[in-house]
């Protein structure tokens, strides 16, 4: 236990060095960036030519966003040079992101750079909480899952970033010191079968858990969700020492049959007493672990929707945040364990990556000439986008996330999330922009055609009044379909939204159904005249392509004017 907290001790004396420093720290990170990567196309291409100072860098090299990458990582994933497109080293890997631009997922260079990023930002959070929080064993309840890896047609290895880190030997280490399922659960690529023997290997451990994690918060509600349904399965399973027959995939099974190994009624009549004296599930966590610490994650931002739920299961457990970051790159950890997720903040790690910020701007005036600033430049209390410069191969990448300055912590500025910016539907990770709709009900339009029907408009609506939210999308439509076509028509829709963050949540259930609610004719001209008598000019009028919950009014109108509602078939 001594050398455990030890070490969180040196963790923590370590940040604060690099902290007091930040601004020399982001001047020597980009230096180090921009050496290592100096025979890069990229960065020859915009004549850079070696430079490797903070001033060549800003004047040669353009702001940009995946867009002006594109290009330059298909031709990674390609094979075509693998070596010197983005950086001087071959990429070889590709991290799958969700798309929001072309409704497909987005491709982002990985490599053991930000395999080991990663690693300081568990660091640097671990440290912290641990000292808010110490643990004695560490282990955990993770509901961690890997997806599968595959392939570019020019050999780079294609995945999530969470896959990427899960499949390194770096993670593998992790997951047999702190987690309870062995490393099969994690690669157990079935969700449902996962987060079930996720849960058994916890419970035979129960004494030993002290915390429960998942990535994002979601899948912490989701795993409690089907707790309550399969809890006698669990239990009969510890009582008789045989593993349920509803897993099946075989390392999974053998693994877990393992833990098993002989019947133990008297841990399933504990685990059925405790249930069956919840109310509601009230405090489930704390109950079935008693020694839980905290319950942890990305718990911030789209997660937000999801924190009742899980202080219902956490009891009088603190929720504690965990880090802050994307696909492209880690931005921060939270170093203030105790802060609720409502006002977590995440202090930027100045050594894994340089962070720019173009300010956000009231109205958008002068949005054509906003400065772009370094953490030095940063004013508590405004908002800024965030570019991200790191070392695989991404040079002032807007991320296209808002975020508030909080305070600084040393010289390192402390990140309130904001939002996503241009990111119209989402319900937790998956992101939508009015193109990705846009391209979804196209596909509509093509079903509809057979029924000689047309789409006259459309809008959508994330839809999180029950448990899984759900895209709801309004369709006025010209002609009269039958109940088969638009049946046909939501599940065509669902399956249209290629974005990683959708496809995975829908697959595990974490989005619910697409629902497509038929509007009465007419009922879109009632909200253009809605806006115009707002004093909306009606050659400017754009029907907005998705209704946010403060947008109570247009979502009022559209309600009254529902005729029918449909559900996709898909992903069952
Ligand atoms: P992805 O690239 O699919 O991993 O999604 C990354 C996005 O998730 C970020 O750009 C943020 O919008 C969101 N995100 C990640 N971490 C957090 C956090 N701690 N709080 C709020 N949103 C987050």
């Amino acid at each position: 236990m001594g050398g455990f907290n030890k070490l969180q001790h040196t963790d923590i004396d370590e940040f604060e060095i690099i902290t007091k420093n930040a601004v020399g720290v982001q001047k020597e990170t980009l230096g180090r960036i921009l050496k290592e990567n100096a025979e890069s196309e990229y960065l020859l291409n915009h004549g850079l030519a070696g430079r490797t100072d903070t001033e060549s860098f800003k004047s040669c090299i353009p702001l940009a966003t995946h867009k002006d990458f594109e290009s330059y990582i298909q031709r990674i994933a390609d094979g075509d040079s693998p070596s010197s497109i983005l950086t001087t080293k071959p990429i070889t890997q590709i991290s799958l992101s969700s798309g929001t631009t072309q409704g497909k997922p987005k491709f982002i260079p990985f490599n053991d750079r930000i395999l080991n990023d990663t690693m300081e930002i568990y660091k640097t959070s671990n440290a912290y909480r641990h000292r808010e929080y110490p643990l004695t064993r560490g282990k955990g309840l993770q509901l961690v899952y890997a997806g599968k890896q595959a392939r570019t047609k020019g050999g780079v290895i294609l995945s999530t970033a969470t896959t990427h880190v899960f499949s390194s030997e770096e993670y593998r280490k992790i997951i047999h010191k702190t987690h309870c399922s062995p490393e099969e659960v994690v690669f157990g690529y079935d969700f449902q079968q996962s987060t079930y023997c996720h849960l058994l290997c916890a419970l035979l451990n129960s004494d030993e858990v002290e915390f429960v994690f998942s990535k994002f918060g979601h899948s912490i509600v989701q795993a409690f969700r089907t707790f309550e349904q399969i809890w006698e399965q669990l239990c009969s399973d510890i009582r008789e020492g045989v593993l349920s027959k509803l897993i099946t995939a075989p390392a999974m099974r053998t693994a877990v049959s393992k833990l098993l190994r002989r019947p133990d009624p008297d841990l399933a009549t504990s685990i059925e007493s405790k249930c069956r004296n919840l109310t509601d599930w009230y405090g489930v966590i704390p109950t079935l672990f008693p020694n839980s610490k905290y319950v942890y994650g990305i718990l911030t931002g789209a997660m937000e929707p999801y924190l009742n739920k899980l202080r219902h299961y956490a009891g009088d457990l603190p929720l504690v945040s965990a880090y802050y970051g994307a696909s492209e790159g880690w931005i921060g950890a939270c170093i203030d364990p105790t802060d609720p997720p409502e006002t977590a903040t995440y202090t930027i790690l100045p050594h894994i990556g340089y962070f720019e910020f173009i300010p956000i701007l009231k109205d958008n005036q002068g949005a054509t000439s906003r400065p772009v600033l370094g953490i030095e430049d940063l004013v508590v209390g405004k908002e800024y986008e965030i570019l991200i410069t790191n070392s695989a191969g991404l040079y002032r990448y807007n991320i296209g996330d808002v975020v508030r300055v909080s305070g600084f912590h040393n010289a390192a500025p402390k990140l309130k999330f904001v939002c996503r910016r241009n990111v119209l539907l989402s319900i937790n990770i998956d992101k939508n922009s009015e193109k990705d709709i846009q391209i979804a009900v196209d596909e509509v339009g093509k079903v509809l055609k057979s029924s000689k029907c047309e789409v006259v408009d459309f809008t959508s609506y994330a839809d999180r009044s029950s448990q899984p939210g759900h895209y709801v999308v309004f369709l006025e439509i010209n002609g009269k379909a039958s109940e088969r076509v638009l049946e046909e028509c939501a599940t065509c829709m669902d399956l249209s939204f290629l974005d990683a963050g959708y496809l995975s949540s829908r697959k595990t259930n974490g989005i619910g159904a697409l629902e497509i609610r038929v509007v009465r004719n007419g009922t879109f001209g009632k909200i253009l005249d809605h806006y115009t008598s707002a004093g909306a000019a009606v050659s400017q009028f754009k029907t907005p392509r998705c209704i946010g919950a403060a947008n109570e009014k247009v979502l009022d109108i559209l309600t009254a004017g529902v005729e029918d509602r449909y559900f996709s078939n898909a992903f069952k």
